[in-house]
């Protein structure tokens, strides 16, 4: 009999499209070649308010996403135990996705899910944790700060000194980011006091826990990364953009973004950001798959980690599966093997 893999995708959070663009590859991917003899593709998808609907082909063949209903309804964990799969592929991004909450409802039901584990999500979903273990790990980071909403929203008398110590710790340009979200959603570049207040303002509507980092002009790679105790790299993948830093606009609309694959750099470079994405991927405990996000300052030759993204983008043109092709892996055997890697996480694992 075929595997059932439960194609889990949509999702409440900003990456809700997104989803389901990588949950249509996805498919497609697991319908090629010798794939089609092994595994039976069960779409589930959560609507933008949370409700899950089983047997969703017509979102995934039209790649519509479904109303909402004007009444909010609960979400129902009944569900991962009635779809009767095999293993669970959450294609999920952002909050409530990616974060360790649905591989925590995964784990209470002991179902095999594809990619990184309850911990792994959740610390690289959150940006100022994510730091903290990198820093434990030693790998260059630039430097940062961490604000609470409650400083933003406090009484006159603490804001104006938050903003005094964020200028003279890390100056202009800096990048206010809610720590858990993806996408640049709610990212501001601030180059003055006002911009920096209005930043710190909007990343609080965003989040309770916001970072502040120093801005760095530098050039923007990328690593991906597959396996579990003994993971690898890929080859290295370079972004570019007509546009002051890589904001959701430039991400998501078409023509705006280039990806250079492999990226043209000095081979001591290529490297250096290989052995760091490692580190980075076990510095968090990551399972499967994740993509590691680095600043190359091409004067200094400096690698600078920026992120780890626990499950990035996965349409056909996303960097994450075309990192691997350029490394030898195709589409279909990407697939194949995340699966393979979520079997045998929840067996030897736990
Ligand atoms: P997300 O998780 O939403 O992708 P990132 O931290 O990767 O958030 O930031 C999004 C983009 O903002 C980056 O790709 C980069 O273009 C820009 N950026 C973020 N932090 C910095 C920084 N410290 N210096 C320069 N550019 C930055
Ligand atoms: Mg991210
Ligand atoms: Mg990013």
């Amino acid at each position: 009999a075929k595997m059932r893999v439960g194609l889990l995708f949509g999702g409440c959070s900003g990456e809700h499209e997104v989803s389901i663009a990588s949950a249509q590859a996805i498919a497609r991917g697991l319908g090629l070649k010798s794939n089609a003899d092994k595994y039976e593709v069960v779409p589930v998808y959560i609507r933008k308010d949370g409700v899950w609907v089983m047997d969703a082909q017509d979102v995934l063949t039209s790649g519509e996403p479904l109303a909402t209903d004007d009444e909010p309804v609960l979400v129902t964990a009944r569900i991962p135990s009635e779809a009767n799969v095999d293993i669970w592929f959450p294609v999920l991004h952002g909050p409530n996705g990616e974060d360790g909450t649905i591989q925590g409802v995964f784990e209470l039901m002991q179902m095999p899910y594809v990619g990184c584990g309850v911990l792994a999500s959740a610390v690289g979903m959150d940006k100022l944790a994510m730091k903290s273990a990198f820093a434990q790990a030693d790998l260059p980071q630039v430097k940062y700060m961490e604000v609470l909403r409650s400083q933003v929203y406090s009484n006159p008398c603490v804001f104006p000194k938050l903003c005094d110590d964020i200028e003279e710790s890390l100056g202009y340009p800096c990048f206010v980011k809610p720590a858990n979200l993806g996408s640049s959603v709610g990212i501001a570049k601030a180059t003055d006091r006002q911009g920096l207040e209005a930043a710190l303002d909007s990343a609080a509507s965003y989040d309770r826990r916001i970072i502040v980092e120093a801005g760095v002009v530098a050039r923007e790679v990328e690593c991906a990364i597959l396996g579990n105790d003994h993971p690898k790299a890929s080859v290295i993948g370079e972004i570019s953009f007509d546009a002051d830093f890589y904001d959701y606009e430039t991400k998501y609309t078409s023509g705006q973004a280039a990806l250079a694959i492999p990226a043209p750099l000095p081979a001591e470079v290529v490297s250096a950001i290989q052995e760091q994405a490692l580190k980075a991927f076990k510095a968090i405990d990551g399972a499967g798959l994740s993509r590691v996000d680095f600043f190359y300052l091409e004067a200094t030759g400096e690698v600078i980690i920026n992120e780890i993204n626990t499950f990035p983008g996965f349409t056909a043109t996303s960097m994450y599966p075309m990192l691997w092709e350029a490394s030898g892996i195709a589409f279909d055997q990407l697939v194949d093997q995340l699966i393979k890697l979520g079997l045998e996480r929840s067996t030897q694992f736990s």
